[in-house]
Parts: structure tokens; C-alpha cells; sequence
């Protein structure tokens, strides 16, 4: 069976009140954009939901990119038709013998909402399934646990028939809940917590430290291949490229081999804190997961995570590793970030990194570099580039231009 026409309902921003409308015009316009490979679709907004006309564009094609759009609670193909007990029978016929694998059990579902239906919903129900079942050889009603539901749902302005739910992304309209700037490493993690925190409807830019000439282009390729992954769900991303060379090479000289990671940890923020404050951001992103590294336990975190002032957000913390394997499996970035090249911080990975770092140790090593400290950080914040990232293709824009502002 061919399918014409999708129902698109929406999540959470359909209880959110006096700004619904204006989350439910964001969302709607975030569906347009992600489809708009697909010209020939045709759109009618209605409340909660967004019906999308096929016009033969190819039902799979649109489903799988519609699965990616945050804010989508689910969708079905569904049959439009008038309020006529004959036309509904049909169409429910149809869709069933559509279903594959072709079910052996399924039962009807009516709601009716619109109560001037010359019908109720225990008739109906039985209408339209007897009529089903007469029609197909086989096939058994069971109420309790049916292969396939079909079901009713009687509108004032029309009848839809459908027996197809698809689970969309769920979570808000991007940038419905602001922007913050995602520490993204060559890692498993952080493009799971960028992914994660976008969902939660945030525009997220990412920031990389990277350690060029010591780590090589392919390094940054693949943090440059891992934003434009995630970009392929919010449209379009920006990468800030912050040197750190410099930084880390005083930060080791300071002779703190086993303070190392916290110490540049504590800088990352401090930079990123710079970069969010221009790019009117309102909170870190950052993949940490408890317990699984040295910079990830309590005690790191709580050294790392006063330098900074900003809400730190860690979507992954309470993950298990194998459960951030299978998401980032699933939204498409794990192959790439288990190419094996080297990082800013694998350089300078000391024989044994505190677990329980000593917050007055940190601040000593860091006096030591007195107001060079602060120096050092204007350098990485001034020499930071910005990319503008697209699924498909990028353009390449310096700190100095427009990418800011
Ligand atoms: P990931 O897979 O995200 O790299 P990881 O398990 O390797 O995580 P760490 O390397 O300790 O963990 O990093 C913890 C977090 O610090 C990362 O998830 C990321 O948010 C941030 N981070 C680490 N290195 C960098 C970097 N070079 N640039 C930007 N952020 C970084
Ligand atoms: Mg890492």
C-alpha cells in the first residue's frame, strides 16, 4: 500500500503552556527544514500535531529522516477519510493487509473524539472489526496483546485510520532551551552528550582543544567529521578550534606530572567559559561519566568543576559505558570515534593521574604560573577558529569574522 499522508504529533511543548504556540511554530519549522530534501511534500500545522502531504515522495525515505527531528513524540502513516462507517472499513482493511509481516491477532482501538459521531465506540468497534475479520482468512481478534492495533481516531473535521506508530526522537524543539557550548573530544563520549543535550532542545556549539603540530590534521578531520555528524540533527553546527599547545607545554613544565589532566581540564573550562560568554551561552557540555577515568571521579570532578562558573552539564554521568557505545552506534558517530588518532590530552597522559586530585595542590601549580596563566588563556581564546559546519559540506571562518557575531 502506498501511503499519502503522515501524522506528526509532538511531545513535551504541547503542555508547555503560554509559549506553546510559539514552541509548536519552532518545531514545525525544524520539520520543514529537516525534510527539505523531500520538495514535494505539502503541510497543514494542526493543534499538537503537523499532518504531511507524501505527494509520492517515497513514505521510508521521509520516515527515517523524520526519526532524527527533536520534538517528535511519534508519527504514523495514516488514512484520511470522511465520517462514513463504509469508507472507514475499507481503509482499515487496507491498511492491515498492508501491515508486514502479516499479523495473525489484532484488535480495534476507536477514540472519538468528536462526540456528534452517529456512532459510539463499542459499535464502531465492533463494526469495523467484524468487518475485518470477515475480509481476512486467518486472522483472530485478541484485546490483550494484538499483533497489530488498528486504530480510529474520529476527529470533528475527519476520520483517521492507522496501525503504524513510529517512536520519533522525542525531546524538545532545537534551541527552545538555549545554547551551550559542548567540550567535544575525539572520544565515544562527548558526541553522545552533544546529541543528548540537543535533544533536551539546546543549540550546542562544540569547542576542541587540540595540540597541533603534536596532534596531526587527521585528529582534527575526525572531530571535524564527529561535528558535522551532529550537525546532520541540528542543520548546521559550529566548531571552535582553540590551540592549547602552549598552555599545556607550561602547564607540564610546572613539573605536576600526576596533576596534569586536572590541571588542563580546569583550563578547558576556563576557555570554554570565555567562548560561551561571547557566544551568549549558558551552560558546559562535557561526556564525563562517573568513575570512568582518572578526571572523572568525584574527587576530580569537584577540582575540575570549580573553575568553572557556568552550569556544568554532563548528560552521560550516570551511563554505563556499553549504554554510550550503543548510542553513539545509533546516532551514527561511534565508527568515527574510534579511529585511533592521538588527542591533546594523550600526549601528556601521566604513568599515574590522581583520582583524588588535592584542590590546593591545583591552585599551587597554578600560581606558579602567576598572571602568565591568565595570558595564556587570552592567546588560546584570541587564536581560537571557528568553523561553520553543515552535514554536508563546510566553510571555514576565523575567529575574527562574522562567525562571531
Ligand atoms: P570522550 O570520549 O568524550 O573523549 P573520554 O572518556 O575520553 O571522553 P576524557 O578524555 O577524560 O574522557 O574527557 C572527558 C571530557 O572532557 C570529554 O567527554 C570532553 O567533554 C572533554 N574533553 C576532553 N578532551 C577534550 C578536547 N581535546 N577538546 C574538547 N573537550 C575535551
Ligand atoms: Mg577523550
Amino acid at each position: 500500500m502506498k501511503y499519502d499522508l503522515l501524522l506528526v504529533r509532538f511531545g513535551e511543548i504541547t503542555i508547555k503552556g503560554r509559549n506553546r504556540g510559539r514552541f509548536e511554530n519552532m518545531l514545525f519549522q525544524q520539520i520543514k527544514s529537516a525534510l527539505r530534501a523531500f520538495p514535494a511534500l505539502q503541510y497543514e500545522k494542526g493543534y499538537g500535531r503537523v499532518f504531511i502531504h507524501l505527494n509520492d515522495e517515497e513514505y521510508e525515505a521521509v520516515a527515517e529522516r523524520l526519526k532524527d527531528v527533536f520534538g517528535v513524540l511519534s508519527f504514523s502513516p495514516v488514512v484520511r477519510v470522511r465520517h462514513d462507517v463504509e469508507a472507514i472499513r475499507e481503509s482499515a482493511l487496507e491498511l492491515i493487509r498492508a501491515v508486514e509481516p502479516a499479523p495473525e491477532t489484532f484488535k480495534v482501538s476507536v477514540k472519538r473524539a468528536w462526540k456528534e459521531f452517529p456512532h459510539d465506540t463499542p459499535e464502531m468497534n465492533r463494526l469495523v472489526g467484524a468487518y475485518v475479520l470477515r475480509n481476512s482468512p486467518g486472522l483472530r481478534v485478541d484485546v490483550r496483546e494484538p499483533e497489530t492495533e488498528l486504530k480510529i481516531d474520529i476527529q470533528h473535521e475527519a476520520v483517521y485510520v492507522y496501525c503504524v506508530v513510529v517512536h520519533g526522537a522525542g525531546g524538545f524543539p532545537l534551541g527552545m532551551n538555549g545554547k551551550a557550548m559542548l567540550l567535544l573530544s575525539g572520544g565515544i563520549d562527548s558526541p553522545v552528550a552533544g546529541w543528548m543535550a540537543m535533544r533536551k532542545g539546546l543549540e550546542v556549539e562544540a569547542v576542541h582543544f587540540h595540540s597541533y603540530p603534536f596532534t596531526s590534521e587527521q585528529a582534527k578531520e575526525k572531530v571535524v567529521a564527529l561535528a558535522q555528524r551532529l550537525a546532520h540533527y541540528s542543520g548546521s553546527i559550529k566548531l571552535h578550534l582553540v590551540p592549547f599547545t602552549d598552555l599545556q607545554t607550561r602547564l607540564a613544565e610546572t613539573g605536576n606530572e600526576n596533576l596534569i589532566i586536572t590541571l588542563m581540564r580546569r583550563q578547558m573550562l576556563r576557555i570554554a567559559e570565555r567562548l560561551a560568554d561571547k557566544r551568549g551561552a549558558l551552560a558546559i557540555i562535557t561526556g564525563d561519566s562517573l568513575g570512568q577515568v582518572a578526571s572523572q571521579t568525584l574527587g576530580s570532578m569537584n577540582v575540575i568543576g570549580r573553575t568553572a562558573s557556568l552550569p556544568l552539564l554532563r548528560p552521560l554521568i550516570m551511563m554505563d559505558k556499553q549504554e554510550i557505545i550503543g548510542a553513539a552506534e545509533k546516532i551514527g558517530t561511534f565508527k568515527t570515534s574510534i579511529l585511533p588518532y592521538e588527542d591533546c590530552c594523550t600526549l601528556f597522559v601521566p604513568k599515574s593521574p590522581a583520582t583524588n586530585p588535592n584542590l590546593n595542590m591545583v591552585e599551587n601549580a597554578e600560581s606558579q604560573l602567576g598572571s602568565q596563566l591568565q595570558d595564556l588563556i587570552e592567546e588560546a581564546v584570541s587564536g581560537t577558529e571557528t568553523l561553520v559546519l553543515t552535514e554536508t559540506d563546510r566553510s571555514d571562518k576565523s575567529a575574527a569574522e562574522d562567525a562571531w557575531f
